[in-house]
């Protein structure tokens, strides 16, 4: 492999979403082969008929894409190593599988399934590791089975499956890049089947076959693969080819540090886009899960240009990692903070259009889909919102006449005399030439002040008619914005709206 360019894969199979963890094996094999200036493919491993999911390659490679991370080599782009999809490569499949029998290294199996069963329950009860217990393995492979047993069964059209031989006596020894050696004992290991009863391979002779032919120089996958490389690397032997290296990455822990599961959050990177996470926050956040730049290094906010360049397989460790939800929620405010202002112009506008076709707004169209109104809002906005559709989603009286009041607000801050004063200085702000927050802020103190009342007893009752809700940005700020007119008409219908006491 001296001199090769890299070559990673990722191997999803199409059976729906894309999972979390499956993001994070794509990320980091993406990242480990961009460093180096080599390739990433994506492979599905469809071999599971049962289990073919309508449209998940579709949805996965998507998703995927959203994140940024986007194959050199896939069954939508093509490539000079195709097919892409395992289903497509059975002739490849097969012509292996009959090399195997040939060499001896593996042999036609037809034990049913009550049989199987029967057997891994007797081994159970005896405290064994349920195995095959090789009762068809045939006589010149040091079994019973005569030759002519095998052949009449196949005439007759038996149904069978091919399992691979495994050594006895023999131990498989290897070098995980994250997990260092890893030995293996032919006793513990399990007579694989390599082609089902419907001609289709399984997964692991499959993807040994994909990984030789593709030339993959190195698999990074999930942890709960590492039991699976000895059968793996049997087969590598038996063929006389070369084996890539390989990483396993740590598993996926909830807070409570058990599994990762759907019970504890969500799991489908799916999910997190529709809940409006950004493919940087994602993409930063999953990168953390198992890796980190090592000691001495402060930095949390990564983008994925700074991920190619730092990223190393040394650096991922061997523990579980927590999927941390709260880490996730500050990478997105960190990147809301500093996201330019013209981009997030950008993300909003779809977003509000959107809302626009939904509910009816009283306020000047042209004004508030403008540029300069929504730079505005964000301004005000930018340290508030917890996702880019809260722009508009959770500063809707930027857009829309508030329909509710929030009555906790109204039963704390409203005294008898609150609409009246509102009342009264309505009248004042209609006579304002300049409505700037400055101007406001003056005439409100000039207000209150004579009548002995601090300026809070308007200022909350202010807010609450003109958003509907008790926190926001300044006021001040958040009714220059809004306009004279909106902050007129909102009054209004406040003071005829809200009734004291409730
Ligand atoms: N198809 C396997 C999966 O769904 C791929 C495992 C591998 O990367 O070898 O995870």
């Amino acid at each position: 492999m001296v001199g090769q360019r890299v070559r990673t894969r990722f191997a999803p199979s199409p059976t729906g979403y894309l999972h979390v963890g499956g993001l994070r094996t794509a990320l980091y094999n993406y990242l480990f082969a961009k460093k180096l200036h080599g390739e990433f493919i994506i492979r599905i491993e469809d071999t599971d008929q049962s289990r073919k999911v309508e449209d998940a390659q579709k949805n996965l490679i998507k998703t995927l894409e959203w994140a940024g991370i986007v194959a050199d080599e896939s069954p939508e782009k093509g490539g000079n190593y195709g097919p892409y999809v395992q289903s497509e490569r059975l002739d490849i499949y097969d012509k292996y599988c009959k090399q195997l029998l040939s060499d001896q290294h593996a042999y036609y199996c037809f034990s049913t399934h009550e049989e199987l069963e029967e057997n891994r329950q007797l081994q159970i009860k005896q405290g064994l590791q349920p195995k095959y217990n090789r009762k068809w393995l045939p006589e010149e492979m040091g079994g019973t089975i005569p030759a002519g047993l095998i052949k009449k069964k196949l005439d007759e059209g038996e149904p069978y499956v091919i399992r691979m031989k495994v050594p006895d006596y023999v131990s498989v020894w290897f070098e995980d890049i994250i997990r260092g050696p890893v030995e293996f004992d032919s006793a513990t290991i399990d007579d694989q089947v390599l082609m089902k009863s419907d001609g289709f391979p399984t997964y692991h002779f499959a993807s040994v076959i994909d990984d030789h032919f593709m030339e993959f120089t190195h698999i990074i996958r999930g942890e709960e693969w590492l039991s699976s490389m000895p059968k793996h690397l049997l087969l590598y032997e038996f063929f006389g080819w070369e084996a890539p290296k390989v990483a396993h990455l740590p598993l996926l822990l909830n807070p409570d540090r058990s599994k990762l599961s759907k019970r504890q959050g969500d799991v489908a990177v799916e999910d997190y886009i529709r809940k409006g996470y950004s493919a940087d926050a994602i993409v930063n956040f999953v990168a953390m899960l198992g890796w980190n730049e090592g000691e001495g290094s402060e930095q949390e906010v990564y983008s994925m240009e700074q991920l190619i360049e730092k990223f190393s397989l040394e650096r991922v460790g061997k523990a579980g990692a927590v999927f941390n939800i709260d880490k996730l929620n500050w990478l997105e405010k960190q990147y809301i903070k500093n996201r330019p202002t013209e981009k997030l112009v950008e993300v909003i506008k779809p977003i509000l259009k959107a809302e626009l076709e939904q509910k009816k707004s009283l306020m000047p169209l042209e004004m508030i889909t403008s540029e300069a109104y929504l730079e505005k809002v964000i301004a005000l906005m930018r340290e508030r919102v917890g996702f880019e559709h809260e722009f508009v989603t959770f500063s809707s009286y930027f857009y829309f006449e508030p329909e509710t009041y929030d009555g906790e607000a109204i039963k704390k801050r409203w005294s008898v005399d609150t609409n009246d004063l509102l009342r009264e200085f309505v009248e004042l702000l209609e006579s304002l030439d300049e409505f700037s927050a400055d101007n406001i802020e003056t005439q409100l103190k000039e207000f209150v002040a004579p009548k002995g009342l601090k300026a809070a007893a308007l200022i909350h009752p202010l807010r609450v008619v003109t958003s509907g809700v008790s926190f926001g940005p300044s006021l001040y700020h958040m009714l220059e914005v809004l306009g004279k007119e909106t902050v007129l008409r909102r009054i209004q219908a406040g003071i005829e709206k809200i009734t004291f006491p409730v």
